[in-house]
């Protein structure tokens, strides 16, 4: 499944930072990611979720912030949101077109629960 390799990569980012800060929780996972990786929020949440279990993960809130295609032209400078035209300028018509969003994979923020023994 495509949206499980994803999760592993953020697992992969996600997973040391825990065990480096000593974070024992983590409450809520915000990500970045671009419409561009075809992901599914569904089927993502659900693998989430899987890799979660038993990790300083499991229970977390995922959050899924799209980020829309963008895409430039290096022949004429022009930049343009939106899926169509794919990899043509609007303006030239040239297809020397730089995706700038819309692959994104980021990890955009993080809310770790404080430690139980500091709650009273
Ligand atoms: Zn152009």
């Amino acid at each position: 499944m495509h949206e499980m390799s994803l999760v592993e990569a953020v697992f992969e980012s996600l997973l040391p930072l825990c065990a480096d800060n000593g974070w024992k929780r983590v409450e809520k996972v915000t990500l970045k990611i671009g419409t561009l990786r075809q992901v599914i929020p569904e089927a993502l949440l659900f693998c989430f979720e899987t890799a979660a279990a038993g990790t300083p993960l499991e229970g977390a809130m995922l959050d899924i912030q799209e980020v829309p295609i963008r895409q430039k032209c290096r022949h004429c400078g022009l930049e343009w949101g939106g899926e169509i035209p794919l990899g043509r300028c609007t303006a030239c018509g040239s297809t020397e077109v730089d995706t700038i969003s819309g692959v994104e994979l980021d990890i955009e923020s993080l809310e770790v629960a404080v430690d139980d023994d500091e709650k009273s």
